[in-house]
């Protein structure tokens, strides 16, 4: 195991990138600290025992507003681990120009332990916590799903929060992740992995990124590992099957880690896990491997942590021998493993950017609940109608007649789905070309991830800046 916390890892990175910059010492001492933590103790009736549950929220910079990060349902959250998510988080709004402040939240459970109505009980009882201490609220702090929550939880936060904050007109935009029928966003279930699908098929497409770690242009046929198949996981792997053509030759879960040369469809696989008692092992024409770390050292092109932080770690570093690791889960490298990646010539793809899909279309679902109106509702018809005349005229001037198939695909008007990855897609390409720049330009800075902190860092002191705190 490595000897330094989660929280010591993501600070040791900033520091290795922060030299790079000649921002102010004290700005970047501003930028590093941890602003407010809320830990709590509850209590909540579970059966015929009363058990105390142990709760944080964390929020890690108040220079933009609201601040907004995930909730984490796990037996291992504590205080370094929320502070380091929160951080992760403001650099990670800052990457991709979401204006908000980085937070982040746990609960320290195990939900598979729990029922339903338990959980609701649980969930109502940490979010009226966080209202009486003020740190919730569509302008305080905005929280949305992460590792073991999901929409379900969503709704329930909103519910609480309308209860006691009856009449307030944005109330909806306390929370996002949300079903879409609670005022939710089409997209936002999938889209940290249909992020991780953008992210990395730029990089694939970099022709000197390629050429860096020996492999040709294009996702296509990419030889893949997944660790880990929830929320994350699971919709990188389908999306990039899809949609990039990648070849998932293995993937790790809790219960242990599978292998099939010729490809794992993830949409079979998990049909497969549900119907065989929450379990991978066993997938027809799969190879069960000794253990459920032994994946992450295969030889392949990508691989893929999904699950959780510290994971390639100074003890397995050596061993790994992906050309790619792209972080669709927060922090699975520590800070030291890095190192060790980047001399063996390893491209790792940096959590901070590539897992930034889920963050950025909550911004759209957070300006979706204050306009009150779902996207597209305005000009869906207009547009549809003006691109109908448009291919009459192009009809009446050629004296040709276009198929029906063709005619509903040119005049269609865009949906909300429609928008949202496309406002997903430009984001994650265009936040990818402004990391590679400064990679690209300052050979001294030898790792995607300091670039993508440069790049945050920039933008955060920035802000400082114009907001008269330094000249
Ligand atoms: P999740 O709870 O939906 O899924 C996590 C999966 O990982 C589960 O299926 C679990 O069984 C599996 N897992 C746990 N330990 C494992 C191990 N040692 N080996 C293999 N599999 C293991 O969580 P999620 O929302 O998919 O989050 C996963 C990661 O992605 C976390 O680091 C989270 O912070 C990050 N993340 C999530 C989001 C989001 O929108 N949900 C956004 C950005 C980043």
């Amino acid at each position: 195991m490595s000897e330094i916390s989660f929280l010591d890892s993501v600070n040791r990175n900033f520091d290795r990138a922060a030299s790079f910059t000649s921002i102010p010492k004290g700005i970047l001492e501003m930028i590093k600290a941890c602003n407010a933590v809320y830990e709590i103790q509850f209590p909540v009736r579970i059966g015929t025992e009363v058990q105390v549950i142990k709760a944080f929220r964390a929020q890690h910079s108040h220079h933009r507003l609201p601040t907004k990060g995930g909730i984490r349902y796990s037996k291992m959250v504590n205080k370094d681990e929320v502070e380091a998510l929160a951080a992760l988080m403001t650099y990670k709004c800052a990457i991709v120009d979401v204006p908000f402040g980085g937070a982040k939240g746990g609960v320290a459970i195990n939900p598979w332990q729990y029922t339903e109505e338990q959980l609701e009980k649980i969930t109502r009882r940490y979010t009226t916590e966080l209202i009486r201490k003020n740190f919730i609220g569509p302008g305080i702090d905005v929280p949305a799903p992460d590792y073991g929550t999901g929409p379900r939880e969503m709704a329930w936060i909103l519910d609480t929060y309308v209860t006691f904050k009856g009449g307030e007109i944005d109330a909806a935009g306390c929370v996002t992740g949300k079903p879409v029928n609670q005022n939710g966003i089409q997209g936002r279930t999938e889209a940290t992995g249909r992020g991780v699908y953008y992210g990395l098929r730029e990089l694939c497409e970099t022709p000197d990124a390629m050429k860096k770690v020996g492999l040709t242009t294009g996702l296509q046929g990419k030889r893949t590992v997944i660790q880990g198949l929830g929320n994350v996981g699971q919709y990188t792997g389908i999306i990039m099957q899809k949609e990039g053509g990648i070849k998932i030759i293995a993937v790790a879960e809790y219960e242990g880690s599978i292998i099939k040369e010729d490809g794992i469809d993830i949409e079979e696989l998990m049909a497969y896990r549900k119907s065989n008692n929450n379990s991978i092992i066993g997938f027809p024409g799969s190879t069960t491997l000794a253990d459920r770390t032994s994946a992450l050292e295969l030889d392949c092109d990508i691989l893929i942590p999904a699950a959780l932080e510290n994971q390639i770690t100074i003890e397995n570093a050596d061993k790994i021998k992906a050309k790619i690791i792209g972080e669709a889960a927060n922090g699975p490298i520590t800070s030291e493993a890095e190192v060790v990646l980047a001399k063996k010539g390893i491209i790792v793809v940096p959590d901070m950017y590539l897992n930034a899909g889920g963050v950025t279309v909550s911004y759209f679902e957070w300006l979706k609940n204050l306009s009150h109106m779902r996207f597209g509702r305005m000009e869906k018809r207009f547009d549809s109608t003006m691109y109908a005349r448009l291919v009459a005229t192009v009809e009446d001037l050629s004296g040709k007649k276009i198929g029906e198939t063709e005619r509903a695909l040119l005049t269609r008007g865009a949906d909300e789905i429609d928008l949202v990855r496309s406002g997903l897609e430009e984001t994650m390409v265009s936040s990818f070309q402004q990391i590679w720049k400064v990679y690209a330009a300052r050979p001294e800075v030898e790792t995607l991830r300091n670039a993508a902190f440069i790049v945050a860092l920039e933008k955060i002191s920035n802000d400082y800046a114009n907001l008269g705190i330094f000249p």
